[in-house]
C-alpha cells in the first residue's frame, strides 16, 4: 500500500481525539509499534450444519458440499448465452463457474427423524467438493443410524447418491427410503444402461437396488409421513415431488430441483435446465408452484440455493424473487 492512498486514523478527528486520549493514558503509538497478531492463514471454515426451529420441530441443514456446474451457457438454456452471463453479473456472481449448493434439511419430529435427499454420495461426477454428507452428519451430532426416514424428491445422481456405499451397503441402517415409483423405475431401468442416461442410471441403481425391500413408493398429495406431504412437480424428472413439511402451524416447503439457481431459474422461471428430462413441462410445474407458494407466503427450503437454502419468495414482474432468511445462530 503506498503512503499517498493510505490515510491513517489519526488524520480524522475522531482518529485524532483517539490518538491523543491513547498518549494521555501512556500508550504505544498505534504506528510503528510490533504486530503480535500474526498468525497464519487458517483455511478451514466452521462445521457445515445449520440449526432452527419449525413449530415442534427441529430442523437441520446438513450439506453434502458444493456442486460445480462448470460454464451456464451449457446447463441453462431457451435463451442466449448472453443473458444468462448478464442475468449472473449483474447479481455478482460468476459468469464462468455456477457453483449449486446441496443443502439436506434433516427434520427432528420428536418422535422421528427425517432427512431429504442425500447428495452425490460415492460419485465425482461434479468433482471432489461433493460426497460431504457422513462428514457434516457427525458434525451436527447425528449418527447415520438415526435416520428413520428418507425422503428422495427425485432420483437423479445428487439426490440418491448417499443412501449405499460403493459396494451396496445401505448408509442408513435404520431408514426407510421414500421416492416415487415412476422416478424408481425409470432411473433403475437396466435398459437405459446404453443410453446416454449411463451414469445417472449407474448410480441409482447401485443406490436403490440394495435398498429396495426398504423402498416406500408416496402419491401426489399424500400425507405419508406424519407433517410431511408430496406434491407432483413433474418435468425435471418425471417423478419429481416437492414436499411441504409441517410442525405445529408452521411449514415450508422442500423444493427439490423445482428450481436450481436463486437467480437463473427463480427469477426468469421459463429458463430451461439441461438436465430436465422434459424441459417444458419443467417450465409449468415451477411456474404453477412457486406461484402457490407465494400466494401462501410459504417459506422454501431450497436444496441448491445457496447455503443454507432457507428463505421466502414474492413474485417479482413475470418471475420470483428469492429473500433468504437471516441466519441465526443464536435464537432471540
Ligand atoms: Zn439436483
Amino acid at each position: 500500500m503506498s503512503d499517498d492512498k493510505f490515510v491513517p486514523p489519526s488524520a480524522s478527528r475522531r482518529g485524532f481525539l483517539g490518538s491523543a486520549a491513547a498518549l494521555a493514558a501512556g500508550a504505544v503509538l498505534p504506528f510503528g509499534a510490533p504486530a503480535f497478531a500474526k498468525a497464519p492463514l487458517s483455511k478451514t471454515q466452521p462445521a457445515y450444519f445449520y440449526r432452527f426451529m419449525l413449530g415442534n420441530a427441529e430442523v437441520t441443514v446438513v450439506s453434502d458440499g458444493p456442486l460445480p456446474l462448470g460454464d451456464p451457457g451449457t446447463s441453462f438454456l431457451g435463451v442466449p448465452k448472453e443473458t444468462v452471463y448478464g442475468m449472473l453479473e449483474t447479481n455478482f456472481l460468476p459468469k464462468d463457474n455456477v457453483v449449486l449448493e446441496q443443502n439436506i434439511p434433516i427434520v427432528n419430529f420428536g418422535d422421528r427423524l427425517v432427512m431429504f435427499d442425500t447428495g452425490m454420495g460415492f460419485s465425482k461426477a461434479f468433482g471432489p467438493t461433493t460426497g460431504r454428507l457422513m462428514k457434516s452428519l457427525e458434525e451436527a451430532g447425528f449418527k447415520p443410524a438415526d435416520v428413520d426416514d428418507i425422503v428422495c424428491s427425485h432420483a437423479h445422481i445428487d439426490h440418491i447418491g448417499g443412501i449405499c456405499t460403493a459396494d451396496g451397503k445401505a448408509l442408513f441402517p435404520n431408514a426407510r427410503i421414500h421416492i416415487s415409483q415412476v422416478d424408481f423405475d425409470f432411473w433403475t431401468d437396466e435398459s437405459k444402461l446404453g443410453s446416454p442416461l449411463k451414469a445417472f442410471i449407474e448410480h441409482a441403481r447401485a443406490n436403490l437396488l440394495p435398498v429396495r425391500d426398504r423402498i416406500v413408493f408416496f402419491k401426489d398429495q399424500q400425507e405419508f409421513l406424519p407433517g410431511v406431504q408430496a406434491l407432483a412437480a413433474p418435468g425435471h424428472t418425471a417423478g419429481h415431488h416437492i414436499f411441504k413439511v409441517a410442525s405445529n402451524g408452521k411449514s415450508f416447503a422442500f423444493l427439490g430441483d423445482l428450481t436450481h439457481h436463486a437467480i437463473l431459474l427463480t427469477e426468469n422461471p421459463r429458463l430451461e435446465f439441461a438436465y430436465d428430462s422434459d424441459p417444458k413441462q419443467a417450465v409449468q410445474s415451477r411456474v404453477r408452484l412457486l406461484t402457490m407458494l407465494t400466494e401462501e407466503k410459504m417459506p422454501v427450503m431450497s436444496y441448491h440455493f445457496a447455503w443454507p437454502g432457507f428463505g421466502n419468495l414474492v413474485k417479482a414482474g413475470d418471475g420470483f424473487r428469492y429473500l433468504p432468511a437471516p441466519m441465526q445462530l443464536v435464537p432471540v
